[in-house]
Formats: structure tokens, sequence, C-alpha cells
């Protein structure tokens, strides 16, 4: 009798892009001759870079020909391209990393979900609430969040997140062992700056706390004086894992390529107190469970740091944050309350008159015909907001403001 992870049971039934299709395939149904706009669902619609297709292709030409064929790569990644993200992403910033404490990925996602596999079931875990929500339904999975009561789930310390404290997260008074940040923010758009991101750091070297920094919008940081790694905080080798993306920045969506750094400095602990290197367990990990992310896929993120990869991926970026400049003005002028959209491609609306987010939702949708996120589908303090992307088409933003302004006014 196979028994299963009963863990699993405790997930809420129904994930909540599946809830807002069905909202939406039942506005389509009576609707039909409408035209939705969906600035919802975070997936991107620019298509992937030329300097990333032409190494792509490259690459495929050398798989298909027997002196350049190349079979199973290392599970950590190529070292061309953990070369490359250290002399473009970490070096410029002052960041030294020997390339075994970076592990290519197929994507942020997968690295975050699994990273619970090397920590044990007990820790307690702590995140900004509102969340991107793989962070907790993954430690569901494990067995680290206890039950659910009243949309909270009893052994994760929520550090709230809202327009009280300027979307900047307070040191909260419970003790937790594993800390995820994720700056810029999805869902809010706030970023995070030096001084903050010090004093978390500070605290987790003195309470001993793993902090599993998501930067998949570091490539979105358009102020100068905002950090882009945890790495450049002093002392956050010791304490942070960094996970890092190209599905945002390159159109790598659907390509699927991403890293994670894991610091040889950093350490966890048994249950006696002795320290182990998380870099060793995580390549343990890495190398039983992965066997690597593709040799044409490595050759396309590693492209991205080509001299014209570099080009065309900011004009990806500012044509983004074009559109999330466009949306928050548009949205300004109809009296609506705009967090973010500065640094990220995350507008986040405080709902009017105290409505919730899913009746904005509803009225957005048959209003104006455009999809959003409620922002409660990201954690209990996202009630009372809502979560538009920048990363639909330039022209379906302009036509998206358009109709929320004949919509309100
Ligand atoms: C989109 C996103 C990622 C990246 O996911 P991939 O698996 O790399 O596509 C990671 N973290 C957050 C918060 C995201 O929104």
């Amino acid at each position: 009798m196979a028994l299963i992870n009963e863990h699993f049971l405790k997930l809420p039934g129904s994930y909540l892009f599946s809830d807002i299709a069905k909202k939406v395939q039942t506005f389509k149904i009576t609707h039909p001759k409408a035209d939705v706009i969906s600035l919802g669902i975070g997936d991107v619609t620019r298509p992937l870079p030329q300097a990333v297709r032409d190494a792509m292709h490259k690459a495929v030409d050398e798989m298909g020909s027997m002196d350049t064929f190349r079979g199973y790569g290392p599970e950590q990644g190529y070292s061309f391209l953990s070369e490359a993200i250290i002399k473009h992403d970490y070096a410029p910033r002052g960041v030294s990393l020997d390339s075994s404490e970076i592990f290519i990925n197929d994507g942020a996602k997968s690295d975050t979900g699994n990273m619970g596999d090397i920590l044990r079931h007990d820790n307690c875990v702590g995140v900004t609430d509102p969340i991107y929500p793989v962070y907790i339904d993954s430690n569901v999975m494990g067995g680290r969040t206890g039950v659910l009561e009243e949309g909270k789930w009893s052994n994760i310390v929520y550090i709230p997140c809202t327009e009280e404290n300027n979307f900047v997260p307070e040191i909260p008074a419970r003790r937790m062992d594993i800390l995820y940040l994720c700056y810029p923010n999805n869902p809010t758009g706030a970023s995070i700056t030096k001084d903050a991101l010090k004093m978390w750091v500070e605290y987790a070297i003195k309470n001993n706390v793993l902090i599993l920094y998501d930067g998949a919008y570091e490539a979105f940081i358009q102020d100068s004086d905002i950090p882009h790694s945890i790495y450049e905080i002093k002392g956050a080798k010791k304490v942070a894992i960094e996970f890092r993306s190209y599905s945002k920045t390159a159109g790598f969506t659907g390509v699927r390529c991403g890293y994670t750094v894991v610091p040889k400095e950093l350490m966890g602990f048994t249950l006696s107190g002795e320290k182990v290197s998380l870099n060793q367990l995580w390549n343990r990990r890495q190398s039983t469970k992965f066997n690597g992310t593709s040799y044409i896929t490595q050759r396309g993120a590693e492209a991205t740091y080509s001299p014209e990869g570099k080009i065309q991926v900011k004009e990806i970026i500012d044509y983004y944050m074009n559109n999330a400049k466009i949306m928050k003005q548009g949205l300004e002028s109809v009296g609506l309350k705009v967090y973010g959209g500065e640094n990220a491609p995350y507008l986040w609306l405080k709902m009017p008159n105290g409505i919730s987010s899913w009746k904005f939702f509803d009225q957005l949708l048959y209003g104006a015909n455009v999809v959003g996120t409620p922002g409660v589908g990201f954690g209990p303090s996202g009630e009372g907001y809502f979560r538009l992307t920048a990363f639909g088409t330039y022209e379906n933003c302009i036509t998206a403001m358009e109709r929320i302004h004949n919509w309100l006014k």
C-alpha cells in the first residue's frame, strides 16, 4: 500500500490563476463579442532576442554534428554560463563568486520550490505578505506550515507589507529559521533600499536565519541606489541563497533557464548544532535529482551577456517599464492609488472605497473587459489590493487604460 504525502491534501483545492481563468471563461461565454485584455498572469509577451535565437540555432547545429554533439552536461550547468554570470551579473557590483557557487537550473520556480529538500521539516518559515505563492505552497508540501486557519498557516510567520508600512517589512517578534524575501517584489512592485536589506542581513546573522532571496526582477531596477543582489550587503554570503531567472528579462518563460547562488560560506545546522555546508548539500541534491538544463538553452542564456544580447535585453526591459509608466499615469489620472511600477513590472492598486480585491476583479472585468489579479490571492495582507502586470503589449496597455478611463469617468 503506497501511503501518500498527506501534506499535499492540506493545499487549498484550486489555484489562484485557475479561479481567474474560470471567471474569465464565464464572462466570455456570456459576452461572446467582448475582447478581453489580460494584464493578469505574469507571463511575458516580447519574443526571444535575436542574439539568443542565433546562439540557440548555432547550438542546435552543434548538437546535430558528430564532432560537436553533447550529451549529458554537468548537473550544475556549463562553466561558460556560470562564468558569464559571475563576470556580468556579480563582478561589476563588487561581488566575487566561484563558479561552484552557481547552479544553473530550468527556472527560479523549481529551485525556490525544491530548496526545501535540504531543510528539515520543522524549521519555522517566515514570508513577507503578500507573496509569490510558490514559497508557501512548497513548504506546505514539505510539512512545515501547520494548519490553515482563516487564510493563514499556523506555523508560518507572516510579515505584512502594506500601505501602512510603505511595503517595507519590519522584523517580527516571532522567531524564524528561514525567511523568503523577493525584491523587486512580485506582487507589490516594491523595491528594498540598501539600508533595509542591511537590517535584514544583520538580523539573519545575529539570529542564524537562512534568507532565500528571490531576485527574479533584479534587471528591472531603474534607481541607481537600489541593491541588485543581496550579496552587495556585507556578510550576506553567510546567510543567503539567491535566485535569478532569465524568464522575465529575456523572454525565457517558455525556454526555461535561471540560476541559484549557494555561497560556500553558507552553513546550515544539524539538530545537534554541527555546521554543514548548504552548497555541498544542494550540490548533492542537484546531482541526484537534476540532469542539467539543456545545452541549447544555456547557450541562449549566455547570449544575453553578449554586447548585442545586452542591448536587446535592455530593449525588452525598457518596453515593459514604459508600459508600467503609461499604466501608472493612466490609473492615477482616474483617481486610483497605485504603488510599484517604478523598479518592477508590477503595479499594485489600492482598492477604492474599501471594496474587496475579488469584487474589483469582477467590476474591472465587466466594466472595462480587463483582467488583473486580486491581491488577496497572494496572501492575507493582499486583501484590498489588486495586481496589474506591465508584461502585455504596448497596444493592449494603451487600450486597457482607455477602457478603464471610460469606465471610471
Ligand atoms: C516569474 C517569477 C520567477 C521566475 O520563475 P521561472 O521559473 O524562472 O520562470 C521567480 N520568482 C518570482 C517571484 C516570479 O514572479
